[in-house]
């Protein structure tokens, strides 16, 4: 059941390569190639797409290529246009494209140019009896479908976290390039530039080993009757410096911020994690001072070893949610961490 598989990316904000997450889903795109006995042809869009399909040269597959001014942001029509030429001029059956915001807002119009289907998150393709399949994920992470569809070409947006990058040397690459004519009133949107939260750290790493959770129990009066928010942000800030881990916040901590209460400075609901928040992936979690209910909880599907601090033996994490429960107070654990990591 040879296929022709088309792996699509664009030039990340750099301008120069590909974001990391295409090299975990080119990575799968590799691996249905093989499986399939397939032929696999790489799409790039991008103002300059020379380094990266440089970076890409030693596969061997056919690329294509749209590049120019008009395709260096991200821009509906116009990458709309591109993605949908390199899909004519590749005819796959299946197009596998990693989940970056740029994509996800534009490949399911594409799909529906080309008469084709699309899923999104998707964190596995597999092959049973000759079909192919993908996985997601669905209600906050609770319910994992396979999904197998007949409508060709099969879009496949494709999550990070969820496949080994491919890696291999930098060579000279044939790259086919496509013209695509942009009229006028597909560039009535201009890219005006990229906004960041208001923070003075970055905190949220989803490379990071460790994920760090704070709970509301940071900014809670504590045994002698007082708040020590300026001693929790030091505490935490200093953490994630020394460990460079990655910070989530429950929903109760981030959402003070809207209440008028003492809050952590550099806490935003990007950190949320939960039910209403994000669902991060890294092989290690920490919680403190969070209670550790399901709606938080389920946030933590993909964290492999969870461990949680909580003065509350009967906390959320003491009922089967964590590997480890540490009751003790965390502003004590955090300082002797903090000074243990400030040695090495
Ligand atoms: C529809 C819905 C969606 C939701 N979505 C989310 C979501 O996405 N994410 C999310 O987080 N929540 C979500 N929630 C809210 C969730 O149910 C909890 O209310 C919230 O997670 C509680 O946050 P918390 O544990 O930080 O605060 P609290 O419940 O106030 O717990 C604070 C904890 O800190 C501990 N503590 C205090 N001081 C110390 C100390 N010195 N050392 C150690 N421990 C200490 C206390 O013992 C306590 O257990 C959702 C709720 C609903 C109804």
């Amino acid at each position: 059941m040879s296929q022709n598989i088309l792996f699509l990316a664009h030039i990340d904000e750099s301008g120069k390569s590909l974001p990391r997450v295409a090299f975990e889903v080119l990575g799968a795109a590799l691996d249905l190639a093989a499986r399939t006995s397939g032929v696999l042809t790489i799409g790039l869009i991008g103002a300059n797409i020379q380094g990266a399909a440089g970076a890409l040269a030693s596969i061997g597959a056919r690329i294509l290529a749209v590049s120019g001014a008009d395709f260096a942001h991200p821009r509906y029509s116009t990458d709309a246009d591109a993605a949908e030429a390199i899909c004519r001029a590749a005819s796959p059956e299946f197009v596998i494209a990693p989940s970056t915001s740029r994509f996800l807002r534009v490949i399911p119009g594409v799909a529906q140019r080309l008469s084709g289907q699309v899923d999104t998150h998707i964190t596995s393709i597999e092959i049973a009896d000759s079909q192919v399949s993908a996985k997601r994920w669905f209600y906050r992470q609770r319910l994992e479908a396979a999904i197998q569809r007949d409508a060709r070409p099969w879009f496949l947006l494709m999550d990070s976290g969820c496949h080994e990058p491919w890696t291999g040397a930098a060579g000279t690459a044939n790259i086919e390039p496509i013209d695509v004519p942009i009229s006028l009133d597909h560039t009535r949107t201009v890219f005006a530039g990229i906004r960041t939260p208001n923070c003075n750290a970055q905190t949220i790493r989803p490379d990071a080993k460790l994920l760090f959770v704070a709970g509301a129990g940071w900014c809670k009066k504590q045994a002698d009757g007082k708040n020590h928010v300026a001693e929790a942000e030091v505490a935490i800030l200093s953490f994630l410096q020394n460990s460079g881990a990655s910070l989530g916040g429950s929903k109760s901590l981030v959402d003070q911020s809207g209440e008028n209460q003492a809050v952590l400075g550099f806490m935003t609901h990007l950190n949320q994690v939960g039910q209403t928040g994000s669902t991060p992936r890294h092989p290690k979690g920490l919680s403190t001072c969070c209670h550790g209910e399901e709606p938080h909880v389920v946030g933590w599907r993909f964290i492999n070893e969870r461990r949680a601090i909580n003065l509350d033996p009967n906390c959320g994490w003491a009922r089967g949610k964590a590997d480890v429960l540490y009751v003790t107070d965390a502003f004590q654990v955090m300082a002797k961490l903090n000074a243990l990591l400030a040695k090495k």
